[in-house]
């Protein structure tokens, strides 16, 4: 018996092996071939549509989540065995002309006219995939979208080689112990190790991540912070450290005019209109404006923060003196160390604080589970109940701590989409790679770290509170620019005095946060928000920009340059490339492309549906069950605009954003 051949709630992760996995896809896709062709033979082949790759997904999602936190080499070579022709079968769909005029021939039908609800937007939305991939074009219309494709694919992934090998092309070998002044000592072990691995001696830094924000952030030296960073914003240029091997510059205008032509053959305006037609945004004009108002409210407050900054420092400021500086200016004003933190928040406590929160206000009952089979023996299992009916809902994994099998960072995945209507429960997971516990101590998490858990929690609750009974729309299968609300508002709860002091104890005297702790915390989180926003707004203006007003002539480069001058508290030099190494927007077909607004779009939506908890109470069981009923429960069952007004009662207001922020 192949443990993956069929949809088990108590999934047998103790049995499966590398060997299961390539037999039990074949049968699946064959099977799933199958039901394809009834599909498209049925009088019915929505609902059919709805199911056909169930199972599918269900032994995809075991393999994908083992690949990821359990791995074996057998395993990894069973999954990159069948990663393709899975890939091929699933994006093969909306291309199928059969089950396009199978969906066409229903869709004609009185019973599809009558449809309402849910299944009425699963059709819209069905025929609008296929609209979208091209159903409609004559045949040199779809030939020419497939080139476009093709050559998108292509350009994209050489985009992102050409990042790489350009941030890898350089790097700095300091001798003299003396220059290193200012830096952290585990930065100074970093870049001593760094420059071991090399068989070197001295001390060498690169333009990776950890190393060029230790040198931007902290370095006294203020030539070579100088250096570092003309040669980061040059990367991938022609200037740049790879030189012209690596030169990005002629494959963003070919992107930005590929993406247009898509768009453009599919009916669209622009390629921002395009990406956004089913997000919540709807169109780049909306996109827009929503980062136009932003930018006018956080505009003054960023022109105190850097006027100020500069008066700290005492000289006017480059882009390189900008971290530096504030990172002084930030130990002077706030003497608050993080680590002071961490004693307050051990895992078990912050667990059950949270499930206890959120067992209050969204109506739930969260209790361990034992006899489960599990990947791990640290992984442990919960069932979730309605807190009034005990009606069981669904049960979930938790894996809190790195392995060396385990990939890096925090997410939610879903295993089984139950089915309210027959009462079929939901199953899902949430991993996190968090301090573990040492030295007989138990795992004492950062802050951060608490809301990594409540984030993951709330992406969780969003499937396993689901009550959709359209497979494909339901849970966290919501439009982009939505998914992150029941994640992010989870977050809020960890800066509240009053949730806190339920979860966050002293881990040997139960003692609460103190407050002047608490104050500090609270005072540097809004230190330099303008700046950080501005940032953001930045990106997210340069993005849609060159999706809608970019007219394809002149240096797209230096274009992008003046439109991110007006974001940034200092003048860029006249070789500044960002675009050049902007990966979100180019490494993929669509990407970030012209989503990056996204990012701000979500906070506001977050702190603005908190504001009602903050008016009726941060444990309100009232708000907290409509919240449940109007958003968690509905997946994408209807316009996320049309959720967000029923639970607020109104559109989204960037005010409580701004409030959060500490910028009005
Ligand atoms: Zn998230």
């Amino acid at each position: 018996m192949n443990p993956l051949l069929d949809i088990q709630f108590r999934v047998p992760f103790d049995k499966i092996e590398g060997s299961d996995v390539e037999p039990a896809i074949d049968q699946l896709l064959a099977d799933a071939n199958a039901r394809l062709e009834a599909t498209i033979a049925s009088d019915h082949p929505l609902r059919a549509l709805d199911t056909l790759t169930e199972k599918l997904d269900y032994t995809m999602s075991v393999i994908r989540h083992l690949e990821g936190v359990a791995t074996t080499p057998e395993l990894r070579a069973a999954h990159n065995a069948i990663e393709p022709k899975v890939s091929a079968f699933y994006s093969s769909l909306p291309l199928n002309e059969g089950l396009w005029k199978a969906i066409q021939r229903y869709a004609a039908t009185d019973e599809a006219r009558a449809l309402t609800g849910t299944m009425k937007r699963y059709l819209t939305k069905t025929i609008d995939s296929f609209k979208r991939h091209g159903a409609e074009l004559d045949a040199p219309g779809k030939a020419r979208l497939q080139e476009i494709d093709v050559a998108l694919a292509e350009a994209t992934t050489k985009f992102s080689e050409h990042v790489l090998d350009s941030t890898n092309a350089y790097d700095l070998t300091i001798e003299d112990e003396a220059q290193l002044k200012g830096l952290p000592p585990a930065a100074v072990a970093a870049a001593r190790a760094s420059a071991g691995s090399k068989g070197r001696s001295g001390w060498r830094f690169t333009l990776q991540a950890p190393s060029y924000a230790a040198v931007m952030t902290y370095l006294d030296d203020r030539a070579i912070r100088e250096e570092m960073y003309r040669v980061f914003s040059t990367r991938a240029t022609a200037e740049g450290p790879g030189g012209a091997a690596q030169d990005n510059a002629p494959l963003l205008a070919k992107i930005l005019a590929l993406r247009k032509e898509k768009a453009q053959l599919l009916g669209f305006r622009d390629f921002s209109d395009f990406v956004l037609d089913d997000r919540m945004a709807h169109t780049g004009a909306r996109a827009q404006s929503f980062l136009h108002d932003l930018r006018r409210k956080t505009e003054p407050r960023f022109r105190e923060e850097n006027r100020e900054l500069e008066a700290f420092a005492g000289m006017a400021l480059q882009p390189w003196d900008v971290g530096y500086w504030a990172e002084k200016q930030r130990a002077k004003l706030y003497d608050f160390d993080e680590e002071a933190l961490r004693p307050y928040f051990p895992l078990e406590h912050v667990v059950n604080g949270m499930f206890d929160i959120f067992g209050r206000v969204l109506g739930i009952r969260v209790t361990e589970e034992s006899g489960v089979p599990v990947w791990d023996s640290h992984v442990r299992t919960y069932a979730v109940h309605d807190r009034a009916s005990d009606a069981y809902l669904g049960s979930f994994y938790a894996d809190w701590f790195p392995r060396e099998n385990k990939r890096g960072g925090a997410w939610m995945d879903a295993l089984i989409t139950g089915n309210p209507a027959e009462s079929k429960p939901h199953l899902g997971l949430i991993c996190g790679n968090l301090t573990p516990p040492v030295d007989g101590k138990p795992a004492l998490l950062t802050h951060r770290e608490v809301e990594t858990i409540f984030h993951e929690f709330g992406h969780l609750l969003h499937h396993l509170l689901s009550r959709v009974e359209v497979r494909s729309l339901a849970g966290t299968s919501v439009a982009w620019d939505f998914v992150e609300l029941p994640s992010q508002i989870m977050e809020n709860w960890c800066w509240e005095r009053e949730s806190l002091d339920l979860f966050a104890r002293h881990w040997e005297t139960g003692a609460s946060i103190p407050e002047d702790l608490f104050q500090k915390m609270r005072r540097a989180r809004t230190f330099r928000a303008a700046n950080t926003q501005m940032r953001q707004l930045g990106f997210g203006y340069v993005d849609l920009a060159l999706h809608r007003e970019w007219d394809g002539t002149g240096d797209v480069i230096a274009w992008s340059r003046a439109v991110l001058q007006q974001f940034s508290p200092a003048p860029f030099p006249p070789e500044h490339a960002m675009l050049a190494s902007f990966t979100h927007l180019f490494s993929s077909p669509v990407g970030y492309g012209a989503g990056y607004y996204s990012y701000k779009w979500a906070e506001v939506l977050d702190a603005d549906a908190f504001t009602r908890f903050k008016k009726e109470g941060v444990f309100s069981a009232s708000t907290g069950r409509e919240y449940r009923d109007k958003i968690l429960a509905r997946g994408d069952s209807e316009d996320p605009a049309e959720l967000y007004r029923s639970f607020m009662g109104r559109d989204p207001d960037p005010n409580a954003l701004l409030v959060r922020a500490g910028l009005v």
